[in-house]
């Protein structure tokens, strides 16, 4: 340790990337009195995101982080959760208000308004947005930043939470390549006419999987995919996934 070493509130973090991990670790940072610096890539957040669903054990960190309120305000608590096959049969309906009790409730929230809420618990001013880091230099104590807007940082800790395509754990571990595991998904919205709220429907298949996902913003759909040899998988074009999906709700789905 040499006599710049900082301690307590003085400590220098950085957080890269203001998605949902980023901004949670920066607003409790910021609860205990630090003042995190954020970068954050796009320029701004926009729509873009899905459905997300936070059980209690998720949630319960925005009661830590006092912002459950205003989640609850843009979130849809879910009360049931009802498996079907993916020729459309209902396989069985799970109540899911017993856990509700027990632990709290399941909710349903559009990405963005989550962003939105998690937003609302850090400083607008620690937010770089358009920002990222050019390089990360480790020394014994402290750690030198370099960003894309030319400025430097010097930081006593720095947060990779930029997402699955991190650049903070290229320039820390180098390339570290992530494992294919056959699987091609689609996330899309569907029609309200669907829309049911509060329950949450999966139809399992062999090797697919269809899940209808109601929010606040709209109904939302998720349907991975498996890669099998001889098993034709949907061409990635709109049309034919809604097709594929529209056969699966018609009953007509057939396995390969
Ligand atoms: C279709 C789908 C459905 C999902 N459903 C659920 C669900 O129901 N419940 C659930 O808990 N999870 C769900 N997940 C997973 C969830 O979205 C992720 O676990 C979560 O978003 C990870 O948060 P994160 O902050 O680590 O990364 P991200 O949310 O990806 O955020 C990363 C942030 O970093 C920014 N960024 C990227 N690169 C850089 C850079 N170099 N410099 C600066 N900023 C950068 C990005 O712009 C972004 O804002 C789902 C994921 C998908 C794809």
């Amino acid at each position: 340790m040499n006599d710049e070493t900082r301690y307590g509130n003085d400590l220098q973090v950085l957080v890269v990337g203001g998605g949902i991990a980023g901004l949670t670790c920066a607003g409790l940072l910021e609860q205990r009195g630090f003042s995190p610096d954020i970068v954050e890539k796009t320029n701004r957040y926009g729509g873009l995101g899905y459905a997300l669903g936070l059980w209690p054990a998720g949630s319960n960190i925005l009661k830590g982080l006092g912002a459950y309120e205003a989640f609850q305000a843009h979130a849809d608590p879910m009360h049931t959760y009802t498996l079907l096959s993916d020729s459309g049969k209902k396989l069985h309906s799970y109540d899911l208000s017993g856990l509700a009790v027990e632990y709290g409730k399941p909710h349903l929230i559009w990405r963005p308004r989550l962003i939105d809420v998690l937003g609302e618990t850090v400083t607008d001013e620690n937010i770089r947005m358009g920002t990222t880091v050019t390089d990360i230099d480790q020394h014994d104590d402290v750690v030198d930043v370099t960003f894309t807007d030319g400025t430097e940082g010097t930081y006593d800790l720095v947060v990779g939470a930029d997402g699955i395509h991190s650049t903070v754990r290229e320039q820390v571990f180098g390339d570290v390549s992530l494992t294919y595991q056959g699987m091609t998904s689609w996330a899309f919205w569907v029609d309200e006419e669907l829309l049911d709220r509060g329950v949450i429907k999966e139809h399992w298949g062999d090797g697919r999987f269809a899940g209808l996902y109601p929010t606040d913003d709209g109904l939302a759909c998720f349907l991975p995919w498996l890669h099998r040899k001889g098993c034709p998988i949907p061409s990635p074009s709109g049309k034919d996934v809604f097709g594929s999906v529209s056969r699966i709700w018609a009953g007509s789905f057939r396995t390969c």
